[in-house]
């Protein structure tokens, strides 16, 4: 039985269609890259996973049970949408969950074990998401889900960041979701991959990236590889 199962998924923001017949099985353990580009659904397809946003049609099941809020999963989003005013320093925010204590190896693992007393809304997306990526690692979920921020990312603490993830995906088993807009980190990093494009997801091993993008996006991804081919 897979871990995740969506079946027939169909999501609209009020008259927009933005999903439509999605199918998607992941197994435990996967270390999954969510590709497709933007506004084909990926932070959408993660919030209905995460419990958020429920399905207008079709259904998704965790662990075998309807999906909604549980403790099994942790969700980073991309943006945190949060009033620039906000005063809680990075410590307070962590505190402010108190159903476990804060890991301060972990934080440091991260490096943002220094960031403690500094206002969250003052820092860089890279680091936010650090932040609430830990939080949610506290918890001790089966399964994180990142959404991955595409400006203000600390390269070299962004590598330290993708090994931890590699090590607790390795180790514990944990799975990872992760959606990008770099096919290169993406194809680095995950062992398989799924590609969305509104009404088309189709899955493969990380290898079969390029066949699995001529699939999902014929013709324009066909003239993509052309003229990446004659630049070089
Ligand atoms: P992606 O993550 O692939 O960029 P999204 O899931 O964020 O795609 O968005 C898919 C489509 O849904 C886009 O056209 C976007 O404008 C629209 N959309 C996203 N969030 C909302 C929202 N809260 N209300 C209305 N439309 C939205």
């Amino acid at each position: 039985m897979p871990l995740i199962k969506v079946s027939d998924l169909c999501f609209s923001y009020s008259d927009e269609p933005v999903l439509t017949d999605i199918d998607l099985e992941i197994e435990k353990g996967d270390f999954i890259g969510i590709v497709g580009p933007n506004g084909s659904g990926k932070t959408t397809l993660m919030k209905i996973i995460a419990g958020l946003e429920s399905p207008d049609e079709g259904a998704v099941e965790v662990d075998g049970k309807a999906s909604g809020y549980n403790g099994l999963i942790g969700y980073v989003p991309q943006k945190y949408e949060r009033d620039p005013h906000f005063p809680a320093t990075v410590e307070e925010l962590l505190n402010i969950s108190a159903t476990q204590e804060i890991d301060y190896d972990l934080l440091e693992e991260l490096e943002v074990d220094n960031l403690l007393d500094r206002k969250f809304v003052e820092l860089s997306g890279g680091q936010q998401q650090r932040i609430m990526a830990a939080f949610a690692l506290m918890k001790d979920p089966e399964i994180l889900i990142l959404d991955e921020p595409s400006v203000g990312v600390d390269i070299q603490a962004q590598e330290k960041f993708y090994n931890l993830l590699e090590r607790l995906n390795t180790e514990e088993e944990l799975t990872v979701l992760f959606v990008s807009h770099d096919v290169g980190v993406v194809s680095d990093k995950t062992n398989k991959v799924a590609l969305i494009n509104r009404e088309i997801c189709c899955t493969g091993t990380t290898d079969e990236l390029p066949e699995l993008m001529e699939t999902a996006y014929g013709d324009e991804f066909k003239a993509f590889k052309h003229l990446h081919e004659h630049s070089h």
